[in-house]
């Protein structure tokens, strides 16, 4: 997906229909969305670069890439008052997949008591039987789908191996400790011990660029790319995927 400059110039003479900045969860979903009536271009603009690294792709190296400058903005916050006036780190993806290609790969939904809460405070239409065929229609789970979980979506979902002993044995330690069980925190009972989704499919990170920006640059024409000079910072082009030439 990487253009060079001569190929940046040719798509600055071009027209798109949407043009979105930043290439990270929401950006890569929007220009599947977008591109996918096969009537629409897009222009997906990203100021970081390639998530090709083995330390972005391989679950286990997750702690890795969230601590290198080049994927991390790592923004600080202002001294914080209430906090003796330390500053926090507050990361942010830098690369393509943006924040999905750096984070920590735990899938889990809002508590559906939280949604409820939404709609009593005023936001009609978010309450959680409005939102679960949403979170149905995105997931495809490894486990397979049911009431409250998809198999068919784009954002692959799958729980850890437990090969470990120890991971059983906490497990039952909790509940021996009167805590309840789980089976699904994201079914039909989220409170309680049990097994984690991670974003993770086939042993890939499933980050919104390998789930949705991929199969649609493969399913549409690239016609540009992503790094411009480091002076032009902001705004280089990362990757259009584009049904229709315009
Ligand atoms: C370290 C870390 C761990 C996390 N762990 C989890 C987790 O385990 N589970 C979970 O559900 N969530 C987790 N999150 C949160 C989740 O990943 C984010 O909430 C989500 O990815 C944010 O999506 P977004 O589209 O809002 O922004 P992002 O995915 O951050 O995308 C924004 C994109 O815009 C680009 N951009 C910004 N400015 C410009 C510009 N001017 N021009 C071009 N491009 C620009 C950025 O480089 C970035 O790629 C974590 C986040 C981080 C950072």
């Amino acid at each position: 997906m990487s253009r060079s400059p001569t190929s940046i110039a040719r798509m600055n003479k071009q027209r798109f229909d949407y043009v979105i900045v930043g290439a990270g969860s929401a950006g890569c979903v929007l220009a599947d969305l977008l591109s996918a009536d096969g009537h629409h271009s897009v222009l997906l603009l990203e100021n970081g670069g390639s998530d090709r690294s083995v330390v972005i792709q391989m679950p286990s190296a997750l702690s890795i890439p969230m601590n290198m400058p080049k994927y991390n903005w790592f923004f600080h916050t202002e001294p914080e008052p209430g906090l003796g006036g330390r500053s926090l780190h507050t990361p942010r993806g830098k690369v393509l997949g943006g924040s999905s290609s750096i984070n920590g790969l735990v899938y889990i939904r809002g508590n559906p008591l939280d949604f409820e809460r939404w709609v009593g405070e005023g936001a009609t239409g978010w309450g959680y039987a409005d939102v679960l065929p949403y979170f149905r229609r995105a997931e495809r789970r490894a486990e397979g789908g049911n009431e409250y979980r998809g198999a068919n979506g784009k954002l692959g979902t799958s729980y850890g191996t437990l090969s470990n002993p120890l991971h059983a044995a906490w497990l039952v330690a909790a509940e021996q400790a009167g805590y309840p069980h789980t089976e699904d925190v994201n079914g039909f009972q989220q409170e309680g011990f049990g097994r984690m989704d991670m974003t993770v499919a086939n042993g890939r990170r499933c980050s919104t660029a390998n789930a949705y920006l991929r199969p649609a640059l493969r399913r549409a024409t690239p016609v540009s790319g992503q790094r411009s000079p480091p002076h032009r910072k902001v705004q280089q082009p990362e990757a259009v995927p584009r049904a229709r030439r315009g």
